[in-house]
């Protein structure tokens, strides 16, 4: 119970008291609760000892964070001690134990590369509070139900249940199928998951075998692509899709209520490593969390900045997207002999322009309704071939090589080899429409390492 008048204090504080309304005003806290944040970290971390100011700290990746667990964290948790504790939750399936009162989680990482977390009671409540006061419809003290789909449960998600807060988890390593009757029991007024798992949903509920209403849908965990966005505004009969932008290094974007992702700036600090003039790498620090001090962390995603302000007034940086991962810019051969980047976008696009020829060529039901896309995903091989994976038409495939050379002779690249396969996406893995396989990385810019 006290837990639950902690969550409500947080909700009311981050919904009704904290109002910034300028730029100036946000940087002023950001930089107060920094400075405050660090006196606790430089005394308390043993690998930031003494280290007052943020310029001081190095800028350090997952591995580093990973290689240097001990050191960093302020609650002297061991790492393989963590890692043994969590794997042990994911195997049973039971995700209630804390390690000596701390929540310990693992991310899966896309990258191969596993990350665990750690987070209080403290933190795990506040978490709570804040998501509550951006996402839910009603009251806080009115009835809810919320359906989760993810990976892992969490005492991190449980936090948000209460009385009248209904939290129910969905394992997706289990078939939809057998949700499918809980899912209609528990009629769900907010659906959290992955756009993959979502769009599943959305079929079933388009074809009648599904049959929920949902107030308000949450994409998480995945990139929500902008045609998948469409298609589940439809599906869902929503004029808005919110996206949740979290991993380990925090909860770092929401959507307000223009439908506008915004970086979370009330509880997280970006510095922006610029790629061109939009694009950016984020480094991270976020000023509440003690137990696993996130400072200065780089992460290898890509953020599209989006220019003027938003109709909510937040003064925090609104995005146009995020476009993906750093690793999964495509490498190409240029014509003179060096390597040629090309954003994810462009790629996606050569896929999109050949479709929207689709749309006005089949003469099907769905002919003429807006937004139709096809399932498609486009890998790159370790050789610097592509596969587009799809169910496409002579014609679209004609339309994709030829969009791909218009776009060869923009970026000056060679043609790479392009071969097309029937769709499949990986089940049990993160969909990702745009990937490149291979294992070099491609760092535009590496972390540096104390
Ligand atoms: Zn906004």
């Amino acid at each position: 119970m006290k837990e639950q008048i902690k969550v409500l204090k947080y909700y009311l504080y981050y919904k009704y008291f904290l109002r910034l309304r300028s730029r100036r005003c946000l940087v002023r806290r950001q930089a107060r609760r920094i400075k405050k944040h660090l006196q606790y970290v430089s005394s308390c971390s043993v690998l930031y000892r003494g280290k007052r100011k943020l310029r001081d700290y190095p800028i350090v990746d997952k591995e580093f964070m990973m290689e240097h667990f001990q050191e960093i964290n302020t609650v002297g948790i061991g790492r393989e001690e963590a890692e043994e504790f969590a794997v042990r939750a994911e195997r049973e399936r039971n995700f209630l134990p804390k390690l000596r009162g701390v929540t310990v989680g693992l991310s899966s990482g896309t990258s191969g590369k596993r990350g665990i977390f750690l987070v209080s009671d403290e933190e795990r409540v506040r978490w709570a509070g804040y998501i509550l006061a951006k996402f839910l419809p009603v009251r806080i003290w009115e009835k809810c139900s919320i359906g989760f789909f993810m990976r892992a449960d969490s005492n991190l998600y449980q936090s948000i249940g209460s009385n009248r807060i209904a939290f129910h988890f969905f394992d997706i390593y289990q078939d939809l199928e057998k949700h499918k009757k809980r899912l209609e029991k528990i009629y769900p007024d907010i659906l959290v998951g992955q756009p993959s798992v979502l769009l599943e949903i959305g079929k079933d509920m388009e074809m009648d075998k599904l049959k929920i209403s949902p107030r308000i849908v949450i994409s998480i965990a995945e990139v929500l692509e902008r045609e998948d966005e469409k298609r589940l505004k439809r599906m869902f009969g929503l004029k808005m899709i919110h996206q949740v932008y979290q991993c380990t290094e925090g909860f770092l974007a929401s959507t307000c209520r223009c439908g506008t992702l915004h970086l979370n700036e009330e509880i997280v600090h970006i510095e922006k490593e610029y790629l061109d003039k939009k694009r950016f790498i984020p480094i991270v620090t976020d000023f509440e969390r003690r137990a696993q001090p996130i400072i200065r962390y780089r992460l290898n995603d890509i953020l599209v900045e989006k220019k003027g302000r938003c109709c909510c007034k937040s003064p925090c940086l609104a995005l146009e997207k995020i476009e993906g991962r750093e690793d999964d810019i495509f490498i190409f051969r240029g014509k003179d002999g060096k390597e040629k980047l090309v954003f994810p976008d462009f790629i996606r696009r050569c896929v999109l322009f050949a479709e929207s020829e689709k749309k006005v060529k089949k003469e099907k039901w769905w002919e003429n309704r807006e937004n139709v896309v096809y399932d498609y995903r486009v890998v790159q091989k370790e050789d610097g071939g592509l596969i587009f994976y799809g169910d496409f038409t002579e014609s679209e495939k004609g339309q994709i090589r030829q969009e791909l050379k218009k776009l060869a002779e923009d970026r000056e690249f060679v043609m790479p080899q392009v071969v097309f396969e029937k769709y499949e996406c990986e089940k049990g893995r993160k969909m990702k429409r745009v990937e490149r396989k291979g294992s070099v990385a491609c760092k535009t810019h590496k972390a540096g390492v104390m």
